[in-house]
């Protein structure tokens, strides 16, 4: 797909306010005896511009007071105190910066005040960004989409052509309004579980990049092969799903646990193909002695090395020793963007996500980042990464244009 613009939400998107938003709505709502509220409390309230932000802080609080008044003394505040705490989220000038050099137009949507957005893009992003529109009485605010189409005009850019990205259910209605695509970002303010209804959910910025630019799979399978891995790669999951079944005919079948696998059937499929196939999340005992061994991982580098994190650790041991077919079964969001990039996917999203997964009395459920903590309920007890098969081991990765599992 050749993207002519990318629209991008401001606060919790391009960038982290919650500092400085937090700091003006105190001072606001103060005069009128509210007690501070926290960052994780405002994150909870924000989305629909700052009148709402205050309202929703107002009643949090069981207070009731003259919003005009507020929003007067939010705005004052925060035009003198808003680039104090904000910062860009990370590899967002990065983005901007690819997306200038490719020549693809960018513009600001939000429903921020139209003077502080103005002020503040140009304050982080001077020239990387070619329009900012805020909130303004003479347009309905978001998810309204008369502002993004007023953009798609003033770029001369359709349906197809534009992109939109925010981290709010306001953002995916905004783009569903406007009949175009929207990728939702799981770093902002929304919870993840809130952005189902996005086209495409993020988690760090090198996937908008692989949307908007697109994957080098050629690239990608040299390094694999370099490393001695064999690579494969499939179109859907269907398609992948049937080679599998075919690779483990007459040959039995381990698993380890992953939603990839689940989400493709793959046990299911080999039950109907009457394959001697093995899943202790089916309710069977843990088997690693089969001769295929099927397994996703949390994250694949573009350098071609493998990342898992395990609790248990049977799955990372089966990856290591005993297997003779090992099939490493992964979506292209699983794809990082470095070695670094992988170990971090590994342990900033998919070990949140899975210990939220299986109810874990642990921090990252709550905070949605690896706080290494030492529960005794931890689920990343290690980490193996592959950076070449280990002796006497087929490996093959079989990668999906698709996002699977997490
Ligand atoms: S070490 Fe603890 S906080 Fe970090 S990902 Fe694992 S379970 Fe979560």
């Amino acid at each position: 797909m050749n993207y002519k613009t990318v629209v991008f939400d401001l606060d919790g998107t391009l960038l982290n306010t919650l500092g400085d938003l937090t700091d003006a709505v105190n001072h606001a709502v103060d005069p009128l005896g509210v007690k501070p509220s926290t960052e994780v409390q405002i994150r909870t309230r924000v989305g629909n511009g700052a009148a709402k932000l205050l309202q929703r802080t107002l009643d949090a609080n069981n207070t009731s007071g003259n919003i005009d008044e507020c929003f007067k003394r939010f705005s004052e505040y925060y035009r003198e105190h808003m680039t104090c705490r904000t910062v860009p989220y990370c590899g967002i000038m990065n983005l901007l910066e690819r997306l200038k050099k490719a020549g693809i137009k960018t513009a600001i949507l939000t429903n921020k005040f139209d003077l502080a957005a103005r002020e503040i893009a140009k304050h982080y992003f001077g020239e990387l960004i070619d329009y900012t529109q805020g909130e303004r009485a003479d347009t309905p605010r978001k998810p309204a989409p008369d502002a993004l189409f007023k953009i798609m005009d003033m770029f001369g850019s359709d349906k197809d052509s534009t992109l939109y990205i925010g981290d709010s259910t306001v953002d995916i209605q905004t783009a569903k309004n406007a009949g175009v695509k929207s990728i939702a970002v799981s770093w902002g303010y929304c919870d993840r579980e809130r952005l189902q209804d996005a086209d495409i959910i993020v988690d760090r910025t090198y996937e908008i990049e692989n949307i908007i630019f697109g994957i080098d799979f050629k690239d990608l399978e040299t390094n694999f092969i370099k490393r001695g891995f064999e690579f494969k790669l499939f179109d859907t999951k269907e398609q992948a799903t049937d080679y599998i079944v075919n690779q483990c005919k007459g040959k039995s079948v381990g698993f380890g646990g992953s939603k990839t696998l689940e989400q493709m059937g793959v046990y299911e499929k080999l039950k109907e193909n009457n394959i001697n196939a093995h899943w202790h999340w089916k309710d069977e005992p843990i088997y690693m002695d089969g001769e295929v061994y099927l397994t996703s991982a949390n994250g694949l580098s573009k350098t071609g090395e493998i990342v898992n994190i395990d609790g248990n650790c049977n799955r990372v041991a089966a990856t290591l020793y005993n297997t003779k077919h090992l099939i490493v079964v992964c979506g292209v969001n699983k794809l990082s963007a470095s070695l670094e990039d992988a170990i971090d996917r590994a342990r900033n999203i998919s070990a949140p996500f899975n210990a939220k997964r299986l109810n874990k009395k642990v921090p990252c459920v709550t905070t949605g980042k690896c706080e290494d903590c030492m529960s005794p309920e931890r689920i990343c007890k290690a980490m193996v990464i592959l950076m070449n098969p280990p002796t006497n081991m087929k490996c093959e990765i079989v990668l999906i244009k698709d996002n699977l599992g997490y």
